[in-house]
């Protein structure tokens, strides 16, 4: 998979014009609020995802200017693509090869793309939800149908919320929370088996990476965690079992919570370096590794399920990390097609090829 042209109209403060990136690496430095983010921005966009840093549509358009256009041309599954994206007041349109499409998540699969940025770096930093997005955005990526399937839980888990919070003044309505329990339970047993078989390849592709950017002397381990035990997630009929059990002992504790409190939504991810949190106690470097070590892992599995090397998209990356492992990340990653940004040329020097442009107030050159 390898972008050949992308050109801007309107978006953010990019001046408007077409750009033709290398199928290497591509490095684009510039000072603070030149555009580089916003570049990386509009390539993830085109990928069929959402804005990483939760921006809305609007906030997209050029500030003054009535519509944003950002449009791709890439060569993937043996041919020229396009993939395009209209912004305008209130409205969004998205094209493939110029067919109007009906969500610009279609284009998800059609140019695949992982993204590093340090708003990422929340993914150790944060909360469970972070890292329940991510695993749930990277498996759609390679399995498309996983999307509707986390919808139809979330859409039960919503219902069955609402029932939880209906029964204390209907109290005849208990008998219908069965068939939710049910239901939750199947739709949820499924996620977690699907969540389970591709965070362990993540975690093998994860570590070699990071054994390699740390020299050898960390071992990361990523780890799938959740209410229901290890031993009841063998199959997707022993989880369900679990939990519908669960759900049916756990009733009145859920009703006068309002809440469900077992599922899929409320799982984690153990990330561990020689044995301790990421989290808790490590160093920002290593935080930092440690994410780009789990994003190159995404990548390598995308190319596996979809035989097209995703692109790479690098937003200030090498800032943190000492020189080894800014040299280890530099030359591993660079036999596929790589967006980088960093602040000074200077930074990516070790770099036998590539293509490098400046951006100046929007202006790529
Ligand atoms: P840094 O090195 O600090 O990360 P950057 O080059 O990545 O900087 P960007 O995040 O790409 O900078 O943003 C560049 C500028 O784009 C910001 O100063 C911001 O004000 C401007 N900008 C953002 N949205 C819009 C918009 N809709 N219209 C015009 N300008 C915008
Ligand atoms: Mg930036």
């Amino acid at each position: 998979m390898n972008v050949t042209s992308l050109c801007f109209e309107g978006f953010r403060n990019l001046e408007d014009g077409e750009i033709f990136p290398c199928p290497g690496v591509n490095v684009f430095y510039g000072t603070n609020a030149q555009g580089k983010t916003n570049l990386i921005e509009a390539i993830w966009l085109l990928s069929g995802n959402r804005s990483f840093r939760g921006a809305r549509d609007a906030d997209l358009i050029k500030f003054g200017s009535e519509r944003a256009k950002i449009k791709i041309a890439f060569f993937s599954e043996m041919r020229e693509q396009s993939a395009e994206i209209i912004f305008s007041k209130g409205k969004k349109e998205t094209f493939l090869n110029g067919v109007k499409q009906p969500a610009s998540s279609a284009l998800l699969g059609k140019l695949c793309a992982v993204v590093f940025s340090p708003e990422h770096l929340s993914l150790v930093k944060s909360g469970p939800s972070e890292r329940r997005s991510f695993i749930d955005g990277a498996i759609c990526q390679i399995k498309p149908s996983f999307k509707d399937q986390l919808s139809e839980y979330k859409r039960t888990l919503a219902q069955r919320n609402a029932l939880l919070k209906d029964i204390p003044h209907h109290p005849e309505l208990i008998d219908t929370l069965y068939a939710w329990d049910h239901h939750l339970a199947s739709l949820g047993a499924g996620i977690i088996g699907t969540r389970m078989k591709y965070v362990k390849k993540l975690c093998e592709a994860a570590s070699r990476y990071h054994n390699g950017i740390s020299s050898g002397k960390e071992k990361l381990e990523i780890v799938y965690s959740s209410a229901v035990p290890e031993e009841y997630r063998t199959t997707p009929e022993r989880s369900r079992d679990y939990m519908f059990a669960f759900l049916t002992d756990k009733r009145n504790e859920d009703i006068a919570a309002g809440c469900t409190t077992i599922g899929p939504h409320r799982d984690d991810l153990d990330i561990m370096i020689n044995g301790e949190s990421v989290r808790t106690f490590g160093s920002q470097g290593q935080q930092r590794s440690c994410v780009l070590s789990m994003k190159i892992a995404e990548e390598e599995l995308i190319k596996l399920a979809v035989s097209e090397e995703p692109l790479v998209l690098l937003d200030d990356v090498l800032s943190e990390l000492d020189s080894t492992r800014q040299e280890f990340l530099l030359n591993e990653i660079c036999d596929r097609q790589v967006f980088i940004t960093c602040c000074e040329a200077a930074s990516v020097q070790r770099l036998k090829d590539g293509k490098l442009f400046r951006i100046n107030g929007g202006k790529i050159e």
